[in-house]
């Protein structure tokens, strides 16, 4: 459609300005949920020795051997008794023992393992019952990680495994991407801050809490500028301020009204401007540019249209700025249950509740989807991504879902 942008190029335009942030150094308990700057390579093997995988007594195999171990159990000289934590100072001979605790490493001279449950005690030997094959109950060297291996690669967004596997190998500080400051300014005249008396004139600034929370969701960290007046010196003054950040996150101002002073300034700035009409709804004006090398985006001030563009757009920026490799939400196939018209020019991003329903999953819309009714977004627990050139959807069809929260596989 004429000087509509499909959001497929648009994503592409924003994704190309966006560049990964510097690096910087933190303890590894501050490191949940970053973004791990290095390759981590083994400097050891884990386990660094052979080791026992139970309690039990360390032997050579050649001497418990033998068959009908139940009616005529072998009998062997324990030599040393070595708590967790000690080493035995001992080396297995012919018809010794030494009794171990898991994890210890093997003595020398043995090379299998008898569990504590398949010998009894006898004043200083131990008698065994049980057949077990050669190397037994030992868990060899390196198993679990081989030194000079790439254990963990850059890019990877750290979870509890990979944080503990850091300790493992000993890494208590680790490098990890910058978090990206986001500066967000909301435009307009009719907005009140909460802190503010304000009459039932005003609408309330919800937008920057809503986007500063989807900022903080993302990895980043949100700077709020306030409320900037339909003026285009204030707002002018805002934006220079955002400037510090590495991000600048408007809303409001961006359609053709005579109050819509975004694009203006934002050309006043120096940006760069791709400027964009984008064939999607909700959220068709939206302003994207560079101004001083920063990312600078204007979405539209109805609350949905913002968190709908925000996710489109704001989101795989700021996670290909935070090191990530991949900067889409998951997306699922589910079944539509409703029936769903639209003209053929737009991408539709319908508020929707999926749904398991006995093994398949299901997606209805959250009813009404005016931009203005934040109550969608509330409920919703998906974004059904309807192409732009599909018409009609019937109860049955099968429909994408961008997954917004993952909390209906428990239900
Ligand atoms: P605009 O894009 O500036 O024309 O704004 C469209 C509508 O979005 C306004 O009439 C407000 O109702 C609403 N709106 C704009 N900014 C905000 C905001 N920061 N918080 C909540 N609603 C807003
Ligand atoms: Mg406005």
């Amino acid at each position: 459609m004429e000087g509509l942008t499909l959001l497929h190029d648009a994503q592409k335009t924003v994704l190309a300005a966006a560049l990964p942030l510097g690096l910087e150094k933190i303890g590894l308990l501050e490191a949940l949920g970053r973004v791990l700057g290095e390759d981590i390579i083994a400097s050891r093997d884990n386990p660094p020795w052979d080791n026992s995988a139970m309690d039990g007594f360390a032997v050579r195999w050649e001497d418990i051997k033998q068959e009908h171990a139940i009616t005529k159990p072998v009998v062997l000289k324990v030599i040393e008794d070595v708590p967790a934590g000690k080493v035995a100072t001992k080396m297995v001979g012919c018809g010794q023992a030494i009794r171990i605790m898991t994890g210890a490493p093997i003595p020398k001279g043995a090379d299998t393992v008898v569990k504590v449950e398949e010998t009894e005690p006898a004043e200083d030997s131990v008698r065994i019952f049980k057949q077990v094959e050669r190397g037994a109950n030992i868990r060899p060297q390196g198993e679990d990680v081989k030194k000079g291996d790439c254990i963990i690669a850059k890019g990877t967004q750290l979870r509890p495994a990979e944080v503990g596997m850091l300790a493992i190998l000993a890494k208590s500080f680790v490098l990890v991407y910058q978090r990206p400051r986001v500066a967000i300014l909301s435009t307009g005249d009719e907005l009140a801050d909460l802190d503010e008396r304000f009459d039932e004139t005003k609408i309330v600034n919800s937008n920057s809490y809503g986007i500063a929370a989807a900022v903080q969701e993302t990895g980043g960290i949100p700077m709020l500028l306030g409320i900037a007046k339909d003026q285009p010196a204030a707002l002018k003054e805002k934006i220079a301020h955002g400037l510090n950040a590495d991000i600048l996150v408007l809303s409001g101002g961006v359609s053709m009204g005579d109050y819509d002073f975004t694009k203006a300034v934002f050309k006043e700035l120096g940006a760069e401007m791709n400027f964009w009409k984008l064939a999607i709804r909700p959220g068709q004006p939206l302003a994207f540019g560079k101004i001083k090398g920063k990312l600078a985006f204007g979405l539209p001030g109805n609350p949905v249209s913002s968190m709908v563009t925000f996710e489109q757009l704001v989101r795989p920026a700021l996670l290909k700025m935070s090191g990530h490799r991949s900067y889409g939400r998951p997306v699922v196939q589910a079944v539509f249950q409703e029936k769903f018209s639209k003209r053929p020019d737009r991408r539709h991003f319908l508020r929707g509740i999926l749904s398991m329903d006995n093994g398949v999953l299901k997606v209805r819309t959250t009813g009404d989807q005016g931009s203005g009714i934040l109550t969608s977004m509330v409920k919703a627990n998906g974004l059904i991504d309807v192409p732009e050139e599909v018409e009609r959807l019937n109860p049955g069809d099968t429909v994408n879902v961008q997954v917004l929260s993952s909390q209906f596989w428990v239900h």
